[in-house]
């Protein structure tokens, strides 16, 4: 079952965001509360709640995501690289249940996440 989440909102211009990409499968628009100099979220137009649900019909799409960050993240001038992270479910610290990439950059991340 999918419900409606701010990102549908923003997917339909109901609410803003500062949206940097845009095709017909894909949206990518700044975070709200950044964890990075650069946090920009990529999502699927078609909901998908979590990655946990995604099955083989959204192998495509899936892979136009990953390749959209990538762009994405060239265009916001990550040339020293970047972290992409997918967040699933309440052990996962997912709280927005609409699939989404967090590209996070500008600074030198620390691993292992908290
Ligand atoms: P999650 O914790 O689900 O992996 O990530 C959800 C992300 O969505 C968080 O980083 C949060 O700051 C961001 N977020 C939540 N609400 C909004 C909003 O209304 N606008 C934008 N641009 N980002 C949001």
């Amino acid at each position: 079952m999918t419900v409606d989440t701010v990102f549908d909102k923003i997917i339909r211009r109901e609410i803003p965001a500062d949206i940097v990409y845009e095709d017909d499968l894909a949206l990518a628009f700044k975070d709200i509360n950044p964890q990075a100099p650069v946090h920009i979220l990529v999502i699927p137009k078609q909901q998908i709640v979590k990655i946990s649900d995604a099955r083989s019909q959204h192998r495509d799409l899936l892979g136009h995501l990953l390749l959209t960050a990538q762009q994405v993240a060239e265009q916001a001038g990550l040339e020293n690289g970047y972290r992409l992270v997918i967040n699933d479910g309440a052990d996962g610290g997912q709280t927005v249940y609409h699939l989404h990439i967090h590209i996070l950059g500008g600074r030198s991340l620390g691993w292992p996440p908290g």
